[in-house]
């Protein structure tokens, strides 16, 4: 059985922890691999690593960081069906979804080898008489990542490019359902350029999590994962001192209005809702139908469901993949059940697909609900799964006050043809990501990634120039140098003159 074991210092390190977690092919439903998970020895001596890389790697000046990233760049480019490959057989996602995500990634690596133009102060000549003032950003040392199942290439892409581009260095513990990637991405930096010790990856589990909470050498958490997760890294890096940034759960909604182009508000919602098998946090799991429009667009999305094609992932004419685990494929299917009972009409029921050739396969097809309210546990919770919840409303208000009720803020989208709709959508919405007429706004690398309520933990989003703040720290100078006129001592707040 092959062993997946840790990245530390520059090369691969066996794990000495006798734990390990199973790692699936999904499509298959055989396990691939066994995946150590560290010990608190382990990370506490990959952040040591990392701290006695970080003086040289900071005093770099940023124009070299940016050429070992371009090369990174440039390495990622050369070995994208492999990474692909590697994401589609721990994953399960299909070949093209994976490629999308990968190139996500890619361009924040893109993003960053701009760092020396981002690292750029702020300078004021004579905020007093020969007096000068100015700001610049500073990284903050060992930083450490960890990251969910549902993107094993891009949600780590957000963070490590960002953070080592900036001057840190960094320890990733990904999520141990699919780790083969980001040991692959350290090989290829390294390869690139970059000095051992500055990216390092430890695979594992809760005590690998905590082990990273603890450890005073670790200045900030980037953490993106479910919300109950989020919200005890949030405040276990508080009372440990740290600066953090935690992502988490959602519940996105799109607003389906009697204006707009229905064709293409249903393959919109096709895609965002079924894509990646409804596993990524910018899923749209519910279609909020506004009046006379909820006949025909259930009626359509019926049909759209009906013939998804599922598949292995490697399967070119697959559209929707396996689930992760056949835990998860059980839970969301539990909830189809709940939903059942909860009194829901379930419009198509795909729970008991079977696959010939594929029979032990995580798989379930597409389900969609109608008449779905508000007070139901299948609206209120995140499923993430292939099953997308049709919500009734009588107008535009009554569509945006269900919104701003929930208690998630990831993202949300409105289909219309009036740009007053739109407008006053993004206007009134409290939600960190908006798309008009785009399925998933998910934001471009130079654009930040982030939600709002309870789908961040923190005061700043992924990548762009939110991440070069979080990875940094404010420094501000203010000099005079003297002229030969010697000053009196002076015991008053000090007042530019
Ligand atoms: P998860 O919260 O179970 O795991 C995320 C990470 O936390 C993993 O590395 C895992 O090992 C670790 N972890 C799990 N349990 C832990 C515990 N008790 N203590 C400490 N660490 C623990 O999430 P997941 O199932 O891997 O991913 C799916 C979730 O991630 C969904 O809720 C999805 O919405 C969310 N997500 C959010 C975003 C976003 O940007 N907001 C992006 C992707 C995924």
């Amino acid at each position: 059985m092959k062993s997946i074991e840790h990245f530390i210092n520059g090369k691969i390190v066996k794990g000495l922890s006798k734990k390990t977690s199973k790692v699936f092919n999904p499509a298959t439903g055989e396990q691939s691999a066994e995946v150590k998970l560290a010990s608190k020895t382990e990370v506490d001596s990959a952040v040591e690593k990392a701290k006695l890389a970080f003086t040289n790697w900071s005093l770099k000046p940023p124009a070299q960081r940016a050429r070992i990233i371009f090369k990174f760049k440039e390495l990622i480019e050369k070995n994208s069906d492999e990474l692909i490959k590697l994401i589609v057989s721990e994953h399960g996602k299909v070949y093209a979804d994976a490629q999308g995500s990968l190139t996500r990634g890619l361009e924040v690596v893109e993003f960053a080898c701009g760092i020396p133009n981002l690292l750029k102060g702020e300078f004021t000549e004579n905020v007093g008489t020969d007096v000068d003032s100015w700001s610049i950003r500073q990284p903050l040392g060992v930083c450490a990542g960890i990251t969910p199942f549902n993107f094993p290439a891009m949600v780590p892409m957000w963070m490590f490019p960002m953070a080592i581009a900036c001057g840190n260095t960094f320890v990733l513990k990904p999520s141990e359902k699919d780790p083969s990637c980001s040991i692959k991405l350290c090989e290829l930096f390294k390869e690139a350029g970059l000095p051992d010790g500055v990216f390092n990856v430890v695979n594992g589990d809760k005590e690998a999590v905590d082990a990273l909470l603890t450890n005073k050498d670790v200045a900030a958490i980037s953490f993106v994962g479910s919300t109950p997760i989020a919200k005890y890294i949030y405040e276990n890096s508080a009372k440990n001192e740290k600066r953090v940034q935690a992502l988490g759960g959602a519940k996105n909604h799109c607003v389906v209005m009697p204006d707009c182009d229905l064709d293409q508000a249903v393959n919109g919602l096709m895609g965002a809702a079924y894509g990646s098998a409804g596993e990524r946090c910018m899923a749209q799991s519910v279609a909020v139908a506004v009046g006379k429009i909820a006949d025909p667009l259930v009626e359509k999305l019926a049909k759209k469901v009906e013939s998804l094609k599922i598949g292995p992932g490697l399967d070119k004419n697959s559209e929707m993949g396996p689930l992760i685990t056949k835990e998860h494929l059980e839970k969301v299917k539990g909830y189809v059940d709940i939903g059942l009972k909860e009194g829901a009409s379930l419009i198509v029921d795909g729970r008991n697909i079977k696959l010939q050739g594929y029979e032990k396969g995580f798989y379930m097809g597409g389900c969609l609900f109608d008449n779905v309210k508000k007070n139901m546990k299948i609206y209120k919770e995140e499923i993430f799964g292939p099953v997308l919840s049709v919500v009734r409303v009588k107008d535009f208000d009554s569509a945006v006050n269900l919104v701003n009720e929930h208690e998630f803020g990831n993202g949300t989208s409105i289909y219309t043809r009036d740009g007053d709709t739109g407008r006053t959508f993004a206007s009134k919405i409290k939600i960190g990501m908006v798309g008009i007429n785009i399925p998933i706004p998910v934001p471009v690398a130079y654009h930040s990634f982030g939600g709002w309520k309870r789908s961040l933990f923190g005061s700043s989003g992924m990548h762009g120039n939110e991440g070069v703040r979080f990875y940094t720290k404010l420094k501000t100078i203010t000099s005079k140098w003297p002229t030969g006129v010697r000053s009196d001592p002076e015991f008053v707040m000090p007042i530019m003159k």
